[in-house]
């Protein structure tokens, strides 16, 4: 394990993320025109590529990569006995403590010791209520009479609707034990303390990961999946100094647990929970025997029929969570030297003279580096100038883009803001079109992180563009 760091090395503060994400519609606040809902956001034009590309990368990196493992989309709706044989319905909750006088609601975890002892309010110094637990699973009813019958939970995790379709699985595909199924969706859960933008919120989205495994090779199998999952951070580009491991002391481990570490990211607000790598043990499946009455067991035809519950390797990761990393982890501000278009002089789109980068020679830029996998527009492109036909060409050359990348076009302002426009939305490439392109064909690529540019042909552009991804490496 390396040396981490201890204290936040970005420049990114919870504040900046949060105004950036909303003035760049990454994204708003859940029924903002109504004050708002607490624990729940929207994700605007930018964020849902985002969200999606993340998703998409996570599904590629655990199906795609692995001949092993195969997809699943589970209902949220689960048959309520669900959450009984889960453990959920009696110890899904969180501790919780009201102050008599303030009503402020706090969880017992996370107020000092010592005003917990003597039950004094932490912010207000009122009475506190004995501590009560309280449990996080959203319930509601089904059907038209709401009565005890008809209760249903909004799931708080994905992982059951995969272990309920095992068997499924196995009969429809053949698959063979050691193998995984792999499931992204939304879950929900009744947080208390929802603060810090997206991090917890009460309607959010998992990527999971169970493996199923022979007894005996869990341990192995753990130390397998603990290894893959830090490599994966590693392939998107994260600043490696900022994720750590955690290991579940006893107390921490849940019910089902029999070893759990989490990959922490030192967010701006410190250390904390990102993906779970968990040793679930036979847990899951032993109580859906006992409570659905079906025999769970894997009869390993290749060993004389063997029968067992398998052991479950899960991974478990945010995907909104991962989105807030990765706003953090992209977010930069760098004090740059005036930037000027090779080639030809300065443009202003919209204007007929060429004039200066939209900002002094000493100019501060916003950048999220973003691994060009998951930026939400991997290549803009810019007529230098409207007239002249560049902005046609400039639209061709888009259109030509199109089918392969997530592209976008600008031809408002001078070049040197509408590149900057671009840093702060994260687009890992720009491509200018300015007189010089009319003549032999050529354009300006130019390259977030280190502002350089360099001359292409078009019919090269996608080719080149490619390569690019491929080979990214984060410079900073
Ligand atoms: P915490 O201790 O932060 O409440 P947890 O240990 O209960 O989280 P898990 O049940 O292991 O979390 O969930 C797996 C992953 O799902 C977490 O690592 C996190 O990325 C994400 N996650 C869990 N709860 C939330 C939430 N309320 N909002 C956003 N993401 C969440």
């Amino acid at each position: 394990m390396s040396d981490h760091i201890t204290e936040y090395q970005g420049s990114a503060t919870m504040d900046k993320i949060t105004s950036l994400a909303k003035r760049r519609g990454f994204v708003f606040q859940s029924s903002e025109i109504y004050g708002g809902q607490n624990g729940a956001w929207d994700y605007g034009p930018l964020g849902v590529e985002l969200k999606n590309r993340i998703a998409r990368n996570w599904w590629k990196e655990m199906t795609q990569l692995h001949d092993d493992i195969v997809g699943l989309d589970a209902a949220i709706l689960m048959h309520p006995r669900t959450w009984e044989a889960s453990g959920h319905v009696e110890n899904f909750t969180d501790p919780l403590v009201d102050c008599r006088k303030c009503k402020t609601r706090f969880r017992a975890d996370q107020i000092p010791p010592e005003n917990l002892a003597a039950k004094k309010c932490p912010d207000c110094g009122g009475d506190l209520t004995d501590t009560r637990k309280f449990n996080l699973m959203f319930k509601t009813h089904i059907g038209a009479v709401e009565d005890e019958a008809g209760i249903i939970y909004l799931r708080p995790e994905t992982a059951q609707g995969i272990y309920v379709n095992y068997k499924n699985i196995i009969q429809s595909n053949r698959m063979k034990i050691p193998f995984g199924i792999a499931q992204i969706g939304k879950a929900f859960r009744n947080e208390i303390v929802t603060k810090n933008f997206i991090f917890r919120t009460c309607e959010f989205e998992q990527m999971e990961m169970q493996f199923f495994v022979k007894p005996g090779t869990d341990v192995e199998w753990f130390n397998e999946w603990k290894k893959r999952r830090w490599a994966y951070y590693e392939k998107l580009g994260v600043r490696m100094d900022s994720l750590r491991w955690h290991r579940h002391g006893p107390d921490e481990l849940a019910h089902y647990a029999k070893d759990a570490y989490d990959i922490e990211y030192l967010f701006p607000m410190g250390w904390k929970e990102l993906e779970g790598v968990h040793n679930r043990s036979n847990y899951d499946l032993t109580r859906h025997t006992q409570y659905s009455g079906k025999d769970l067991q894997y009869i390993d035809q290749e060993n004389n029929n063997e029968r067992y519950i398998p052991f479950i390797i899960e991974t478990s990761a945010g995907l909104t969570r991962t989105l807030l990393m990765l706003l953090c982890d992209a977010y930069d501000e760098e004090k740059v030297i005036s930037e000027k278009n090779s080639g030809s002089a300065e443009g202003n789109a919209s204007g007929d003279t060429p004039h200066g980068t939209g900002g002094s020679a000493d100019d501060w830029r916003t950048v999220l580096r973003f691994h060009p996998a998951v930026a939400p527009v991997t290549v803009a492109v810019l007529p230098l100038m409207k007239k002249d036909g560049l902005a046609e060409l400039a639209q061709d050359i888009r259109s030509g883009l199109k089918e392969d990348f997530a592209t976008d076009y600008d031809q408002a302002g001078a070049i040197g803001r509408r590149y900057r426009r671009q840093d702060e939305a994260g687009t890992p490439f720009c491509v200018t079109v300015d007189y010089e392109s009319k003549e032999n064909g050529t354009v300006t690529l130019r390259f977030r992180d280190s502002m350089e540019q360099i001359r292409v042909h078009k019919d090269e552009l996608a080719k080149r563009l490619y390569q690019e991804i491929k080979a990214y490496k984060r410079i900073k």
